[in-house]
């Protein structure tokens, strides 16, 4: 499934390629975020526009609504939200833990409230690989327990058990044709863990790995040091995959740490609030100082929005509330994401990562308003 093109030189970064039933994907690669089978605000003309290879859709909000009828009825999730290329889908384990009120944890999976209505649901390994088969995604996640940051090592540990034998679980039942599934190691800031959830995983084969647990509030060293203790024990011929993360500076950290795919929330949840994303750090585009501002979101960008609008008229929307003001700066901060692993793919070819990676870094002013969007977007995907 997943072809390791090239290693760099002096750091972990990897050029590869993801083969699905729906089509080829280069990496690394951002995933843009359809929780609920929408990427918030974009419609998919504009996401091929910006070059968007894969979309990211989700098993616990999919199937609370529209429900699994309506998309088997549809001939699955592509069909029903008319995106050609491939997709991933989520496991749901992540929003049960984070959303839903938990009535009990059993062996076989978890009891739980929905969140918008209250009515009592179950999820386990068994019911999230079926809702998946039937959405017909190209990469299924297995049902993990994803406890918080700040959990005590004996929930750290259990979370593992049971995240472990889900995902054998997960492993022994059917899937759609053409599926893969990636394994999603867990296990906090705890290296004995990390590596044993590593390890048991990749002995039961998956076609990839995530590694979870991140983007789940804890402040930025710990999501590296997570990062760092799990990849030694992934196998360097499939695909990682960092869940939920990050920043355009976190996602070339984690580049440079041997990562190959994100997928975040980010660019689409501060567009909403009027916050651009740049390649130096973001910014508030409904402040005051940009009223008489012709300039485009950032010079030399690409895409629609800076090709077509200034800073002025998008803040005059955004201030008024205009739909038109929040969609244009959405198009412009997932435009960015996607250019970025553009040019890291690009840069990897050329064997010039490793200055891109530093220039880059050294640019980027991390911005504490997105930081806190990001934290407080570990509930959203
Ligand atoms: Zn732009």
């Amino acid at each position: 499934m997943f072809e390791l093109l090239k290693t760099d030189f002096h750091t972990k970064a990897r050029l590869g390629k993801l083969s699905t039933a729906h089509g080829v994907v280069e990496t690394p690669v951002f995933m843009p975020v359809g929780t609920q089978a929408s990427v918030k605000a974009l419609d998919p003309r504009e996401l091929l526009e910006m070059g968007t290879q894969i979309i990211l859709g989700n098993t616990y909000h999919l199937n609370i609504r529209p429900g699994l009828d309506i998309i088997r009825a549809a001939g699955g999730l592509h069909r029903f939200m008319n995106w050609q290329l491939p997709i991933l889908t989520d496991s749901g384990g992540f929003q049960v833990f984070s959303l839903a009120k938990i009535r009990k944890i059993k062996t076989h999976g978890v009891e739980f409230n929905s969140h918008i209505d209250g009515s009592p649901l179950f999820l386990g390994p068994k019911e999230a690989m079926e809702i998946q088969r039937v959405l017909g995604s190209d990469i299924a996640m297995v049902f993990d327990e994803c406890p918080p940051h700040d959990a005590p090592a004996r929930e750290q540990k259990l979370a593992v058990e049971r995240t472990i034998r889900w995902a054998r679980e997960c492993r022994e039942q059917p899937r759609g044709e053409g599926q893969h599934v990636f394994g999603i190691v867990q296990g906090g800031t705890n290296a004995a863990l990390r590596e044993e959830c590593a390890k048991a995983l990749v002995a039961m084969d998956f076609d990839g790995y995530a590694i979870g647990g991140v983007s789940v509030g804890e402040p930025e060293p710990e999501m590296l040091k997570a990062i760092e203790l799990t990849e030694p024990f992934l196998p360097a011929h499939q695909a990682r995959y960092a869940m939920g993360l990050g920043t355009p500076a976190q996602m070339l950290e984690l580049i440079a740490r041997g990562v190959d795919m994100f997928d975040c929330v980010l660019p689409t949840r501060v567009a909403r609030n009027g916050t651009a994303i740049t390649r130096r750090g973001a910014y508030g585009l409904k402040g005051g100082g940009y009223k008489a501002d012709f300039r485009p979101i950032e010079e030399g960008c690409e895409c629609f929005a800076c090709k077509h609008f200034t800073r002025a008229y998008l803040r005059h929307l955004l201030n008024v509330n205009e739909i038109l003001g929040l969609r244009m700066v959405s198009v412009h901060n997932s435009h960015l994401y996607l250019k970025l692993m553009a040019d890291v793919r690009t840069n990897l070819a050329a064997g010039t990562f490793a200055d891109f990676y530093r220039e880059f870094i050294a640019n980027y002013v991390p911005s504490k308003k997105v930081l806190d969007a990001r934290k407080a977007a570990s509930t959203e995907r």
